[in-house]
């Protein structure tokens, strides 16, 4: 995908803030923080949401998650609480077709969704 923002910031193409990595995940902060901790996890490979990983792929969703939990333990927020959000499609909010999930953390959390 080389069209794609997140695979260029795999591929080094494009700065970013590196807080964690593994063998098929990086995360980085966001760069419009929408809480005091904001990091996002996404696979080295592309997937343009949750909706195209497939059921012999699905082993990326154990992948984000651990590194997101990493990144949570790394920032401070494993005990206090965070939040992970997938943003899937347009009328989810998703910006960014390339398969991502939110670490927000640091303050306190509502459910406010809009
Ligand atoms: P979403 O709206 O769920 O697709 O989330 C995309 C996120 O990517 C937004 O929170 C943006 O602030 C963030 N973002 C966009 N470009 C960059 C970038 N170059 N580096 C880091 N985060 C970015
Ligand atoms: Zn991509």
């Amino acid at each position: 995908m080389s069209d794609c923002l997140f695979c260029k910031i795999v591929a080094g193409e494009i700065p970013a803030r590196v807080v964690a990595e593994s063998d098929t995940a990086l995360a980085f902060y966001d760069i419009t923080p929408q809480a005091p901790v904001h990091v996002l996890v996404i696979p080295k490979r592309h997937f343009d949401s949750v909706n195209d990983v497939t059921e012999s792929d699905r082993g990326v969703f154990d992948d984000l998650t651990a590194l997101a939990r990493e990144v949570a333990t790394a920032e401070g927020v494993r005990d206090s609480g965070y939040r992970l959000v997938y943003n899937v499609g347009e009328e989810g909010g998703q910006t960014v077709a390339h398969l991502h999930v939110h670490v927000l953390g640091g303050r306190q959390m509502h459910w406010a969704p809009g």
